[in-house]
């Protein structure tokens, strides 16, 4: 069988140099390819035209270069927000969004192609985890969307498809790469990882003690209700989830954000926002209140607008720290994964 090409957009600098070395050239090229892919978000090799030919063209013989392809792009008429549909080499799509906010434009990006964690709520969990992204496409994401805007990106969410923490060593190098001085050089204070809550993995990911912040979809204030609505609750008990929350605060000094969709009837009462306020009672934390996005093939509605309001007020009663998500792309399929899906389908129904 045939080893496989390395992947060079997935590399730090440390090994790009023994891979230039080994090829026999001077370890500065290994910069200059460095900065071409992460710098300059060289779309091929072929633009990276410092380097000498010969060299070029072994690499693009030798290596795998990661480049996403724009399949499609929906854009919001309301607020700049647009959603991303990328083909990947092997025919699997990614969906990415770029939203603008006071803070500095964002992007959100997917960790793998679908997700297994069968979120009842969820639209990517529908179809199932189909693999796991590399470290080179979930940068590509980034970087696509920054060579199509021509405007700096100065925050990232990992909110997309899939579960972060279940791509977790890919994930680290992403970060990694993401935020490095030679390459886009992205704050780690301006990076968001959104987890259902993968304990060994938050633990492992707080012993790092990087200044990202986690952010804990939550969705429930009791182990009964939160099991209902995410089977990975089963596996990882809520006492234990915030346990670790707790040990990612100690460790970083990151304020842990909170993530509960509201799904009219079955978490929105005030008996739920009390519950919740004392499941995190005395944390340093924050919590992002986000009406579901209805998803056609699942049954939840969001809370009326009052309902929304006051279970909001009820949380700030009992002293916690609380927003509701903006809503940005409200007029494209907003909904995590939505885009994806209704591609996929039509390209079956053809
Ligand atoms: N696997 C990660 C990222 C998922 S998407 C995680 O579980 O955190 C980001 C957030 O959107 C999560 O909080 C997820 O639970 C939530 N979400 C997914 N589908 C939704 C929907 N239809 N309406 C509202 N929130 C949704």
């Amino acid at each position: 069988m045939q080893a496989e090409k390395p992947d060079i957009k997935s590399m730090n600098l440390e090994e790009l140099t023994a891979f230039v070395t080994e090829a026999g050239l001077k370890p500065f090229r290994a910069r200059q390819l460095y900065r071409w892919m992460h710098r300059q978000l060289a779309d091929s090799i072929d633009e990276m035209t410092n380097l000498p030919a010969a060299f070029r063209e072994q690499l693009k013989q030798s290596c795998t270069y990661t480049s996403l392809r724009m399949k499609q792009i929906q854009a919001s008429e309301q607020d700049g927000t647009r959603k991303y549909l990328f083909l990947l080499e092997d025919g699997n799509m990614v969906e990415s969004v770029f939203m603008r906010y006071k803070t500095g434009n964002t992007v959100c990006i997917s960790s793998q192609a679908g997700c297994r964690m069968g979120c009842k709520f969820c639209a990517s969990a529908i179809n199932g985890l189909s693999r796991n992204l590399l470290p080179s496409e979930m940068l590509d994401q980034v970087y696509r969307i920054q060579a199509d805007r021509k405007e700096r990106i100065s925050h990232v969410v990992v909110m997309g498809t899939g579960e972060p923490l279940d791509n977790y060593d890919s994930l680290l190098r992403f970060l990694s790469l993401l935020c490095q001085e030679e390459g886009l050089h992205i704050s780690q204070r301006n990076v968001t990882v959104s987890t259902c809550g993968i304990v060994p993995n938050i633990r492992r990911l707080a012993d790092q003690r990087l200044q990202i912040t986690l952010a804990l979809s939550l969705h429930a204030p009791s182990q009964g209700k939160r099991e209902k609505l995410m089977p990975i609750a089963k596996r990882y008990a809520l006492e234990d989830v915030l346990l670790a929350c707790r040990y990612y605060f100690e460790k970083t000094g990151r304020r842990v954000t909170f993530e509960y969709s509201l799904f009219a009837g079955v978490n929105d009462t005030p008996e739920d926002a009390r519950l919740l306020a004392k499941q995190l009672s005395g944390m340093s934390c924050h919590v992002n209140l986000i009406p579901v996005n209805p998803v056609r093939e699942r049954d939840f509605m969001p809370p009326k607008r009052e309902a929304l309001l006051s279970f909001k007020k009820n949380l700030e009663k009992y002293g916690i720290n609380v927003t509701i998500r903006r809503e940005l792309g409200s007029d494209i399929d907003a909904a995590c994964g939505q885009l994806r899906k209704r591609y996929m389908e039509r390209r079956c129904m053809t």
